[in-house]
Parts: structure tokens; C-alpha cells; sequence
């Protein structure tokens, strides 16, 4: 499903107020004040269903999967399959285009790996086609994370490949007519981020996409700020590749994954080597298993999976396209309410594109930490920083902001409670 083209209704008050009686964290007070959890861009929060279900493996399942004869070993890798499908199921992909990751980092890492491992010749003959090298040009963009920036610009120094940077435009938009002309016959890569971190819009990816397999490169979609958010089909989308953190959907850290297309997943040699990912092995050569086990190597975090595939339960029984709509209404109460405050820069306010339950702000004069511990006396949780998108904050003029970040348990009182706290600071240090 398309969200500009979504219709679902939004979440009521009082299904989010049912739905925040899962969460028990949400209960709890902060600095004499009920918690206002506006951090969830960093990480969310996680109901007592991917709460029990993690306790729940871990005191009736629990063993390594893929290994054991016993019982439990077969049962808990059922279990760690399953989450797998259920996995695979939300994001639009086959179970087997699922790979397990500890987090989106490690997975951008992993594909980055792969290609340069192809680059060293290694993966054989059928890898060749991923080889980059001098001349190969990888395209990312100034509105990344640093997780979807660093691993090209390394993979760049490893291979000999150039990498090349979309620009934003003064409002912190993409400039999409810039990419059109960056991507050409040299592109073997484009690695985009589907939702800003810092900015809360949603990419227009579509036409990066289809610009990309125009001239036969990949396409990366750093899926970590729109997969918890927005229905998501990665094979409706026709990435090649897309990168997910569980703890940003409600589900634990430690977990994360990667999808790859079955096609791409064959011919890639894998990241890390070890255990659980070979068939034969002999002292000086190994025969890797097939995608997805042969980018797997060692032990793998099953519990942390299972709970991740109870988190996606959830997020499917409230409905996504529901969550995108309620997050909509919020972030444009954000949106709206913290640029009527005289003193607050709204990053990103001026572009016209649909967003998420997310804005980062700068009070010129006021440094964000100061923002963010007065905010805290209050007992509102929100980010302070750069946000490990710095180049993007260089390109707005700034060094760091505050962000605001909502999920399906915000409500609207809650967003209304950031932007008098935030325009009370303002008071407060105007007057100091
Ligand atoms: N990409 C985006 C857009 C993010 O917001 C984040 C986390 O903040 C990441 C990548 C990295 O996620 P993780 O640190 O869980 O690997």
C-alpha cells in the first residue's frame, strides 16, 4: 500500500489510550511527571506481548537452533523459522529473502561486505557481476544515517569504487533533479533512506528506484524509520535490498534484518564466516550453505527473533495503514505547532511531502541539550543531537537539534505537552 495513497481512519483517543495500557513502561514517572516518551525515532517501546514472548522462549524453547537433535533444538529452530516467515510476511518478502542481523547497521554492513568480498574474487564466477571497483560509482544521499553513509564510504576506499553524494536542497528535501543526473551507466548502488530520521518525510524512493534499474544498479532502502510506521512491501517497491532494526517496531535490541532479494542473496558471498553457515568444511576450504543461513554465521539470537515476530503480530492486529494514519495526524500537529512558536526552526517544515510522527527543531540561541534536560525536568523523553546524520545538519546550518518522535501509543496530548514545554523553555531562557 501506497501512503499518499492511504484512506485508513486514524487510531481513536481511546484506542490509544487501550492500546498505551500494553506498553508498561508507559505507566511510569519521570522526575515526579508521567513519562512522555517522544524518543521512539531512537528506539520504542515494547508491550507485554513481545515482552512475554521473549520470556515465554526463554523458559520453554530455548536452545540453539539449526544444530541439535533434541527436541527442543527442533522446536525452538521452528520457532526461530516462523519469526522468520512472520518477518518476511510484513515486509512483503519470501521467507528465504530474510536475513537475520543484529541490528540495520550491521545489515548495511553485511551487503557493503558482500560487495567487496565479490570484489576480492571471492564468491565465485556468479559473484562476478557484483564486483565494483575503479570507475563503479555507489550513490547515496546528505539526508542519510550514518549507518547508510559510513559503509559506502568504506566500501568506496576498499574497492576503488567513487561515491556520490545526492545533495539537499535549502528546505532539506532530496534534490531529486541532482540524483537524476548522478545516476547513470557507472552506478552500481544506490543506498537511500526511505523516512528521514531528522526530518520525519517520507522519500518519494520510487523514482530513485526506478532510476537506479534504469541502468542496471542495485538499490538499498534503509527501511529503519518507515518499516515500524508505514505498510511496507519491499517487493511492491521492487528494492534490492532493505535494512530493518527490530527495537525501532516494538520488538527487543539485538535483532534486526536485512531482506535481499532471493536472486541477489544466491550469488553473495557472505559477511561473516563460522559456524552454521557451511555444509562441508575441510582444513583449508569450507562449502557455504544457501541464503538465508549463509549469511548466519554463529549463534543466533532466537529469542530475540521470536519476540521480534510477536512485535510484528501486534503492529499487524492494530493495523499498519491505521498506525501510518494516526502518526500522519501527529506529526503534522508537531509539525504545525512547534513552527507556530517565534524562536523554533522546524527542520525540513517547508517541504511538501507526507511524513511521520517525527520533527527535529532548532531554537537558535538555545543549545539542544539545554532543550532537551529542561524537557527532562518535565518528564518528556526526546533526542538531543545530531543524530547520526551530521551531514544533513551541516547542509541546514546547523550542529544539532532536538527531536520529537512518536509511535502508535503517542497521543495527541502528548504532542500538545512537547510544544508548550518547548515554547516555556523559550520563556525560560529568554527571561534568564
Ligand atoms: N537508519 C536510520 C534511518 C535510523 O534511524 C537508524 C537508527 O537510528 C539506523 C539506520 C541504525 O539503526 P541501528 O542503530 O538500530 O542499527
Amino acid at each position: 500500500m501506497d501512503i499518499r495513497t492511504a484512506t485508513a481512519a486514524a487510531l481513536t483517543d481511546q484506542e490509544v489510550l487501550r492500546l498505551r495500557e500494553d506498553f508498561p513502561i508507559l505507566q511510569s514517572e519521570v522526575n515526579g511527571h508521567p513519562l512522555v516518551y517522544l524518543d521512539s525515532g531512537a528506539t520504542s517501546q515494547r508491550p507485554f506481548a513481545v515482552l512475554d514472548a521473549e520470556r515465554e522462549f526463554a523458559t520453554t524453547l530455548n536452545a540453539a537452533v539449526h544444530r541439535g537433535a533434541h527436541t527442543l533444538a527442533a522446536e525452538a529452530t521452528v520457532a526461530f523459522e516462523d519469526a522468520r516467515a512472520a518477518l518476511a510476511e510484513f515486509i512483503g518478502a519470501d521467507e528465504n529473502e530474510v536475513v537475520w542481523t543484529s541490528n540495520a547497521t550491521e545489515a548495511v554492513n553485511l551487503v557493503a561486505y558482500s560487495l567487496s568480498n565479490a570484489s576480492a574474487g571471492r564468491g565465485g564466477p556468479e559473484a562476478d557481476r557484483l564486483r565494483l571497483g575503479p570507475g563503479d560509482e555507489i550513490v547515496t544521499t546528505e539526508m542519510e544515517h550514518h549507518a547508510n553513509l559510513i559503509p559506502w564510504q568504506e566500501l568506496a576506499a576498499r574497492t576503488g569504487a567513487t561515491l556520490r553524494v545526492v545533495p539537499l536542497d535549502d528546505d532539506g528535501a532530496l534534490r531529486l533533479d541532482v540524483a537524476a543526473e548522478l545516476i547513470g551507466e557507472r552506478t552500481r548502488l544506490v543506498a537511500v533512506t526511505h523516512v528521514s530520521n531528522v526530518l520525519g518525510v517520507i522519500n518519494p524512493v520510487e523514482q530513485l528506484i526506478a532510476a537506479a534499474h534504469a541502468v542496471g544498479a542495485l538499490v538499498l532502502l534503509d527501511a529503519c524509520q518507515s518499516a515500524p510506521h508505514l505498510p511496507l512491501d519491499v517487493h511492491a517497491l521492487g528494492v534490492d535490498f532493505a535494512v530493518l532494526s527490530g527495537h525501532k517496531m516494538l520488538g527487543p535490541t539485538g535483532i534486526g534484518a536485512l531482506y535481499g532479494r532471493r536472486e541477489l542473496l544466491e550469488i553473495m558471498p557472505p559477511f561473516l564466516t563460522g559456524g552454521s553457515m557451511i555444509t562441508t568444511v575441510t582444513a583449508t576450504e569450507a562449502e557455504y550453505l544457501p541464503p538465508p543461513q549463509r549469511f548466519e554465521a554463529g549463534t543466533q539470537r532466537v529469542s530475540q527473533a521470536v519476540a521480534l515476530a510477536a512485535a510484528v503480530r501486534y503492529l499487524q492486529d492494530v493495523g499498519m495503514p491505521r498506525i501510518a494514519a494516526h502518526e500522519a495526524e501527529l506529526g503534522a500537529r508537531l509539525v504545525a505547532g512547534l513552527s507556530a512558536i517565534d524562536g523554533v526552526r522546524v527542520l525540513g517544515a517547508g517541504i511538501d511531502l507526507p511524513r511521520v510522527g517525527l520533527a527535529s527543531f532548532d531554537i537558535p540561541g538555545i543549545h539542544a541539550h539545554d532543550v532537551g534536560q529542561v524537557l527532562d525536568d518535565a518528564g518528556i523523553a526526546v533526542r538531543v543531537g545530531h543524530h547520526c546524520a551530521q551531514p544533513l545538519h551541516r547542509r541546514l546550518g546547523v550542529t544539532s537539534s532536538t527531536r520529537a518522535s512518536t509511535y502508535l501509543y503517542t497521543t495527541g496530548d502528548e504532542v500538545d505537552q512537547v510544544i508548550d514545554a518547548v515554547a516555556r523553555t523559550i520563556d525560560f531562557f529568554r527571561r534568564a
